[in-house]
This record gives structure tokens, C-alpha cells and sequence, in this order.
């Protein structure tokens, strides 16, 4: 396939099949559908389509592997498959990083230098991570004794968008392995690709046939409603949109299956005057652009306090218009295509809604001249719009931010807090007390001062009000994805 830039980078179609008990398997009636390539609207290939009987052959599958191998297999044996995970991704990193970004329309630098070396990264943290917690002990008086034992919660089902494929598919995986669980993925629809080749990669590194499973299709009436309310499912990890999740819980009420949920954002971008503009600027051209602002982190909403506003404002301008956009293989591409037409579809209607609302757009806001075809859209940044307005309140997830002036503390404090959403946030300042003072006021999971997206694994992970349910990371994750039995021992 020839990509914009000439490139030869796929001969032939990629084909994605199920992933079921260690075999790869078409679904039963030989259903298809298409992929397509977000930076040119060319097929990659077919995708098998699975559905609720699919889905049930996998959980099988996944049962009946809770009790073989894997069951009896040492933590420290499991660490060292998860390792090998691990450093088969690093090995096949060029390759993964190519389907990655022919999938999302992602620049190769960011899937090659981000995505696959952290989906890697998250087996070979959790390998060693997990066998170094403990449980809990306590002595009742010379009555009893009580201790903890964990054990895996059961068949768990993750369920992943399309943002960072592989990057969050593994963020669930290696805990959910690392804790004794067996599990069925359901990859986003649209991107397959990383996640069909995962299934190999599990295999050669030692994982027993069933453990890992992955089923193809789509949400609602197919792979993803029959996942969540599939009644041998003992737990579910999903993220994804809101919306998505009040649908997913009321499927998986009727077994009271245990949930983690990472959910949407409308994240704030504090700036308060005393902070120092270059470094602001540096980091909110990624908080604001990476990834075509396909991250649920991004900080979309800017906040500026009005000394700085108009400075902010010039070089932030200056900035955003010299990042490339394009071809995601040319290496000067900054910003790559967005996800599809129909997310396309909706970027650009909230570009237009900004401009009814009373917004200004200071650049962006269109198709870049030349990029006839795939899904691109100009890195867009809107001045004027009231606090009120729904491009300020609602996620949009595309490269489109809104910059808004404040005058005081408790007003952007409260500016930023009126939003059902709650999942991150950034404060610029170099004000310690009022570092302090205002990330503990917001209401978010995640709160950096003076950077953004800094992560260390061990750390919660995840969002307040709609935005989540649950922590991920280090123990976070060991919690959600185990079960615990207190044993009492009359002394
Ligand atoms: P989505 O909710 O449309 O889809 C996510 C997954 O859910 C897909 O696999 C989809 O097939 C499946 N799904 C859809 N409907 C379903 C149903 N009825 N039953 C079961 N499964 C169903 O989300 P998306 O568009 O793929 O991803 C973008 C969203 O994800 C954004 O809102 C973004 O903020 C959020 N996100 C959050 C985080 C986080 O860590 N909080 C990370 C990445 C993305």
C-alpha cells in the first residue's frame, strides 16, 4: 500500500482474527468487516466480527483455564512469562509501532517512542510490582489471629477504546495476568491490529492456551454488550466514554459483576501569572495537540490569569501554528489524522458550535489545504466563549482547545470544578502554598503542578464524578483484580 508521503509500508491486507483458547479463529458464521486507514480512507483489511457466540466460546475457554496451568504456576512463574511479554513487544516494537499507527492514524515517533515501549513497560512493571505486596495481619487481643489471602478474581473482561490501543489494553492486561485472573479482550473496533498480534506474542511467551483471549466486533448487539452481561464474567475493566459506561453497568447489574471504569474527561489547564510562560507553553502544545488531542488527559480547557492572558495567548498562536500536520509516517508530522469519519464528523461540529456559541477562532477550525483524504483537522484553539458554553463544558477529544481569562484563585477553582467530568488537571504556578492550596481543591483524580502526564505506575490512577469508577495502578490495580478471604484463627 502506498502511503501520502510514497512509502511502501503494507503490501498486502492485514486480516484480524478472533483470538480463542490459543488458536486464531474466524467467527463462526465467517462474518467480516472493514478496517480502515484514517490518514488515506484505504482498506487495511478485514476484521472478523464476533458476537455473543464468540464471546461465549472465549469465556469457556477462559473458565476452564482458571483451573489448569496457569492456576498452578508460582507468582514467580507468571512474573517471568509477563517479563517475556514484555520483551517481545520491545523486540517487535517497530512493526507493532507500524500497525499502531496505520490503525489510529497516530505519528509513527509517538506510537515507536511512547506506546509500545510503555505497553511493554507495563508487563515488565507489574511482573515484578505485584509479587512485592503483602496483605494484611492482625492480632485480636491473645483471642485470634487474622491474615489475608488473595486470590484472582475470576474471568475478568477488558474492554478498550480506540485511543492508545495497545498502550491501555496492556495497562489491564499485565495486572489482571500478574494477579492469576484469565480474561477475554474486546479491542475497539477500530483499531484490531495490535491486539491480534498481542495474542501471538502471549503464546511465545509461555502463556497456557485460554488465558488470554480476544474477541473482535463491536458494542452495542454484538461482542461488547454480549461481554458485559455474559453471566460466567466475573469482573469487568472498561475504558471508554461516559455514555458507554452507564450503558455497560446496567448490562452487568444482572450479575453483579465488579467494575473498573475509566471514563471521559474535559480536563482544566490552570495558568496563573507567576508560572513561567516557556515551560507552560512547551508542555500545553502536548497536553493540548499529542496524539490529534485523542487523550483522554488533555487539557482542553485553558485556563490564563488575565496578566499573562494576551502574552499566553500570542505565543501559544505562534506555537500551534508550526506544528506539522500530516501523513503519519513522514517523521516531521506532529499531529496525524484523527480516528475515523465518524469522530471526524464530530470534531468539526463542535467547531462550528463554537462559532455559534460566540466563539473566535484563532487557528484551525478546517481541513489542512493539500489532505484531500483521511481524517485531518487543523490543531484548533477558540478565544471568547462564556463559561457556559457546551465547547467548554462537553469532551470533544480532538486537537481543539478553549482559552478562557480569570482574575482570581477561587474563581478558576470554581470554573474549573463546574463539570460533571473530574479526571485530571494541571496547575501552573510557582507558588508553593498555592500549589498546594488549589490541587487540593480540584475536583479530580489526577492533579499535576507544573507538568502534565508525568506517570509513575504505582500511583492512582483514574477519575472522580462521571469520569470513573475505581483506581488503577500499582496496588490500585492489584485490588481490583483480586479477591480477598480474611482467615480467623481462634488462638
Ligand atoms: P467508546 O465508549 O465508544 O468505546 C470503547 C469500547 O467500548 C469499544 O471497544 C467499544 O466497542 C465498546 N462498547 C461500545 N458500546 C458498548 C456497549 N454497549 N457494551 C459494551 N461495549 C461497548 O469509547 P471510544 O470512542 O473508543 O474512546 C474514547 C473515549 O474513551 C473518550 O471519552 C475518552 O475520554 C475515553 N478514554 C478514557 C481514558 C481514561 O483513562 N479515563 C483513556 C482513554 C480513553
Amino acid at each position: 500500500m502506498q502511503l501520502i508521503t510514497g512509502q511502501t509500508i503494507q503490501k498486502k491486507p492485514i486480516d484480524c482474527l478472533h483470538f480463542i483458547n490459543g488458536e486464531y479463529q474466524s467467527s463462526v458464521n465467517y462474518k467480516t468487516f472493514q478496517n480502515i486507514n484514517p490518514a488515506n480512507e484505504e482498506v487495511l483489511g478485514t476484521v472478523a466480527e464476533g458476537g455473543a457466540e464468540e464471546i461465549d466460546l472465549a469465556v469457556q475457554a477462559a473458565k476452564k483455564a482458571l483451573k489448569g496451568p496457569w492456576k498452578n504456576m508460582t507468582a514467580n512463574d507468571r512474573a517471568v512469562v509477563l517479563r517475556r511479554i514484555g520483551d517481545i513487544i520491545l523486540e517487535r516494537k517497530d512493526e507493532l509501532a507500524a500497525l499502531e499507527s496505520l490503525d489510529t492514524g497516530k505519528p509513527i515517533w509517538l506510537s515507536s517512542s511512547i506506546d509500545i515501549p510503555r505497553a511493554a513497560y507495563n508487563f515488565h512493571f507489574f511482573a515484578d510490582y505485584m509479587r512485592s505486596l503483602g496483605t494484611e495481619a492482625y492480632q485480636t487481643d491473645d483471642v485470634a489471629l487474622n491474615y489475608s489471602i488473595r486470590r484472582p478474581v475470576g474471568v475478568v473482561g477488558l474492554i478498550n477504546p480506540w485511543n492508545l490501543p495497545l498502550l491501555l489494553l496492556t495497562w489491564k492486561l499485565a495486572p489482571c495476568l500478574a494477579a492469576g485472573n484469565t480474561c477475554v479482550i474486546k479491542p475497539a473496533e477500530l483499531t484490531p491490529m495490535t491486539a491480534t498480534s498481542l495474542g501471538k506474542i502471549c503464546r511465545e511467551a509461555g502463556v497456557p492456551d485460554g488465558v488470554v483471549n480476544i474477541v473482535h466486533g463491536f458494542g452495542p448487539n454484538s461482542a461488547g454488550s454480549a461481554l458485559s452481561e455474559h453471566p460466567d464474567v466475573d469482573a469487568i475493566s472498561f475504558t471508554g466514554e461516559t455514555t458507554t459506561g452507564k450503558v455497560i453497568m446496567a448490562a452487568a447489574a444482572k450479575t453483579l459483576k465488579r467494575l473498573s471504569y475509566e471514563l471521559g474527561g474535559k480536563n482544566p489547564n490552570i495558568i496563573f501569572a507567576d508560572s513561567d510562560l516557556d515551560e507552560v507553553i512547551e508542555t500545553t502544545m502536548k497536553s493540548s495537540f499529542i496524539n490529534q488531542g485523542e487523550v483522554c488527559l488533555c487539557g482542553s480547557r485553558i485556563y490564563v490569569e488575565r496578566p499573562v492572558y494576551e502574552q499566553f495567548v500570542e505565543k501559544f498562536l505562534a506555537k500551534t501554528k508550526e506544528l506539522v500536520v500530516g501523513d503519519p509516517f513522514d517523521p516531521k508530522t506532529k499531529v496525524g489524522a484523527l480516528i475515523g469519519e465518524e469522530h471526524y464528523q464530530r470534531v468539526t461540529s463542535y467547531i462550528e458550535l463554537a462559532k455559534q456559541e460566540g466563539g473566535e477562532i484563532l487557528t484551525g477550525g478546517k481541513r489542512p489545504a493539500g489532505l484531500d483524504k483521511g481524517y485531518y483537522i487543523e490543531p484548533t484553539i477558540i478565544v471568547g466563549l462564556d463559561r457556559n458554553c457546551r465547547v467548554v463544558k462537553e469532551e470533544i477529544f480532538g486537537p481543539v482547545v478553549t482559552v478562557i481569562p480569570f482574575d482570581t484563585e477561587e474563581e478558576v477553582i470554581e470554573q474549573a470544578n463546574d463539570t460533571h467530568y473530574g479526571l485530571s488537571a494541571s496547575i501552573w504556578t510557582n507558588d508553593l502554598r498555592r500549589a498546594h492550596r488549589v490541587a487540593g481543591q480540584i475536583e479530580a483524580g489526577i492533579v499535576w503542578v507544573n507538568t502534565w502526564f508525568l506517570r509513575d505506575l504505582r500511583t492512582p490512577f483514574g477519575g472522580m464524578k462521571q469520569s470513573g469508577i475505581g483506581r488503577e495502578g500499582g496496588m490500585h490495580s492489584f485490588e481490583f483484580y483480586s479477591e480477598l478471604t480474611n482467615i480467623c484463627i481462634k488462638l
